[in-house]
């Protein structure tokens, strides 16, 4: 694949890694890539990062055809810099594009175009403990027309943003609470995609969760509004007794790359790891008897996110005295270290940046 650099003659000033929020301050470039029926994926380039033209009509601004990508670079001790899985990322964009007739990318394009495009940033990757070069592939159709059908135009982007550490603080467990009103997704809609609609329906909920002092919430299902789903952005698992407990992916849940290195690890360090349905019910029940021992968020953000409260109609439940449990712990070290290079990368996750 042929890709154009045109590279910027007006290099930004690269912020103090203390200042860093998240998504706020983009690198100096941004990898686009044209689809059109007729040629396929066309003009792959590099250019300045900066604000583009598009038709007021484009498909994207009025059916919400987007779908959408999160990973990191870390950088090692040694200085040197590395992604974590990104095959899986360009696996699960495919599957979403395809769910919402968005062409799908060759993996080989996603991947090269991906590189080529980090290790122009490379010196954007920041140094301190806990930071990152947090990477945003997206695409999305913009036919220049009002009528709604599967799209003959699209683009695939991808921007990065130096983020700060997630735990500037330490590891501070979460409230969370559980939504019973509004629902993010129904089996057969586009739960298992990672698209920009999925957010739009899911925000009033989070809105209302941190009004009342929580910071995110916990979905259940669509339909019977029983079994647990996931949490915010994250996927979600429980520590019930000696199990393990997270739920099935049943098509309304977003398949989290961390969600299955969390599961690969654990089953590697010889915990039973169960993926199957559990009710709010259950839950209860084993909150009430103290067998729910340690209860986490997983994704690419944060990694692991403690949960130390839930709250459910009304009804506050305190887990593991509001502190992170060892399991938790344990996947947060494990998990961290390799992405940061500290351990050794047993499983070979992780790819080099030249
Ligand atoms: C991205 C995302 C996750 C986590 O996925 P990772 O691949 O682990 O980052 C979980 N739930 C939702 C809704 C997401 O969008």
């Amino acid at each position: 694949m042929e890709i154009k650099i045109n590279k910027s003659t007006n290099l930004k000033q690269k912020p103090e890694d203390s200042t860093l929020g998240f998504g706020k301050i983009f690198t100096d470039h941004m990898f686009i890539m044209d689809y059109s029926t007729e040629e396929g994926w066309h003009d792959a380039r590099i250019e300045p990062f900066g604000n583009m033209s598009l038709h007021p009509a484009a498909t994207v601004f009025h059916y919400g055809a987007e779908v959408f990508e999160g990973l990191k670079a870390y950088r090692k001790a040694d200085g040197s810099i590395q992604l974590f899985r990104p095959d899986e990322n360009a696996k699960r964009i495919n599957s979403s594009a395809e769910r919402i007739c968005l062409p799908e990318i060759p993996e080989e394009m996603f991947l090269e175009g991906l590189k080529t495009f980090i290790s122009l940033e490379k010196d954007w990757v920041p140094h301190s403990e806990g930071t990152s070069l947090y990477i945003r592939p997206f695409l999305f159709g913009n036919d220049e027309t009002l009528g709604v059908h599967g799209v003959h135009h699209a683009r695939f982007m991808i921007i990065a943003s130096p983020v700060g550490s997630y735990y500037k603080e330490g590891i501070n467990p979460v409230k969370i609470m559980i939504e019973d009103e509004d629902v993010r997704a129904v089996r057969g809609g586009t739960g298992y995609t990672k698209c920009g609609g999925n957010y739009a329906a899911s925000t009033r909920a989070g809105e209302k969760a941190e009004k009342m002092g929580y910071s995110q919430v916990l979905w259940l299902d669509g339909v019977e509004r029983k079994y647990i789903e996931e949490v915010g952005a994250m996927n979600v698992m429980f520590k019930i007794g000696d199990e393990i407990v997270t739920p099935k992916l049943t098509g309304s849940i977003l398949p989290g790359i961390t969600r299955k290195s969390c599961i690969e690890v654990l089953k590697d360090k010889g915990y039973k790891v169960s993926e199957r349905l559990l009710s709010v019910d259950e839950l209860g029940k084993a909150l009430e008897s103290g067998e729910l021992k340690e209860a986490w968020g997983c994704g690419t953000a944060a990694v692991v996110s403690p949960i130390g409260e839930l709250c459910y109609k009304g009804k506050k439940f305190i887990i593991n005295n509001g502190e992170i449990g060892a399991v938790t712990q344990k996947l947060y070290d494990t998990l961290t270290g390799i992405q940061w290079g500290k351990i050794d990368d047993k499983y070979g996750w992780t790819v080099p940046i030249k």
